[in-house]
């Protein structure tokens, strides 16, 4: 069951679903032009976010960013036909994309040269109903190297490419009006190419540009918006590890024994399950 919501005056979204992995989409509406964050993960995806739009009488969409290449935040982008902004590696990415015959030999190259993975399979067979020739993927076509900032009238977004573990083309988004800071899937781990990882040096960096804009919700792609206290509340707890994991290396016990004596967990109380997952992902980091 999809969801909408207007997350502050000039946002709307419509919310991340898991089951064929369809990230969050926004549409930030300023006076005179409104910006799409990311097209969707298909023609089906995008049609939705648009009728919701229209219901809500929210102004069409002019153009569109994408955070980053995943299939997942760009194969719905053809539905929209809109002038779309993105990283020069994420245009380029697409571009490779958009000259492919889709079926499932085309997948099996793509998982096996590390470019997409098992769950992918799944999940876009899911999402195309069992029909990968549907897919169909546009280059986007105003591309930046660092940073750009759209002009909505009376709203900023200021477009910045940081990269990172999860895709070396990530970038965010702030809307500076409205103190959103959208993340797309920059602070997740590397997820295709090999076993999940971490790596401390650019999970901390990114960090340190995430915290310098003090925004007041914080959005990632997968899951609910976040106030800044909740975010930072959970982020701090990976801070903390990564910075164990500078200490200590590779001794997964003496990471797990002073995250501990931080974070005040008991020896008799089980490690929060994501942070048990990340030390792995920090650890598949390390023997990279
Ligand atoms: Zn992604």
């Amino acid at each position: 069951m999809s969801e909408f919501e207007r997350i502050r005056e000039h946002i709307y979204v419509m919310h991340a679903e898991d089951g064929t992995d369809r990230p969050l989409l926004a549409a930030v509406a300023g006076r005179s032009r409104t910006l799409l964050i990311d097209g969707g993960n298909s023609s089906a995806h995008a049609r939705a976010f648009r009728e919701y739009l229209e219901r809500e009488g929210v102004r069409k969409p002019d153009m569109m960013v994408l955070t980053h290449h995943h299939w997942d935040h760009s194969f719905g982008l053809a539905e929209w036909s809109l002038p779309t902004i993105a990283q020069r590696k994420t245009a380029d990415i697409l571009r490779g994309f958009a000259g492919l015959e889709w079926n499932e030999a085309t997948l099996d190259r793509l998982i096996a040269e590390g470019q997409m993975s098992e769950r992918t399979r799944s999940d876009m067979l899911a999402e195309y109903e069992g029909d990968l020739s549907r897919i169909r993927v546009e280059e986007p076509n105003i591309v930046f190297e660092r940073f750009i900032d759209v002009d909505l009238g009376g709203l900023t977004c200021e477009i910045r490419y940081v990269g990172g573990d999860h895709a070396s083309d990530s970038c965010v988004v702030f809307v500076k009006e409205e103190g959103t800071l959208f993340l797309g899937d920059a602070l997740a781990p590397s997820v295709y190419g090999g076993p999940m990882a971490y790596t401390t040096g650019k999970f901390l960096a990114l960090l340190d540009t995430v915290f310098a804009y003090g925004a007041d919700v914080l959005v990632e792609s997968h899951s609910r918006p976040a106030t800044r206290e909740a975010f930072y509340h959970d982020v701090r707890r990976y801070e903390q590890l990564a910075r164990q994991v500078l200490r200590h290396g590779r001794d997964r016990s003496a990471i797990e024994r002073d995250l501990r004596a931080e974070l005040e967990i008991g020896d008799s109380e089980p490690l929060p399950q994501d942070l048990e997952e990340a030390i792995g992902y920090f650890m598949n980091g390390l023997a990279k």
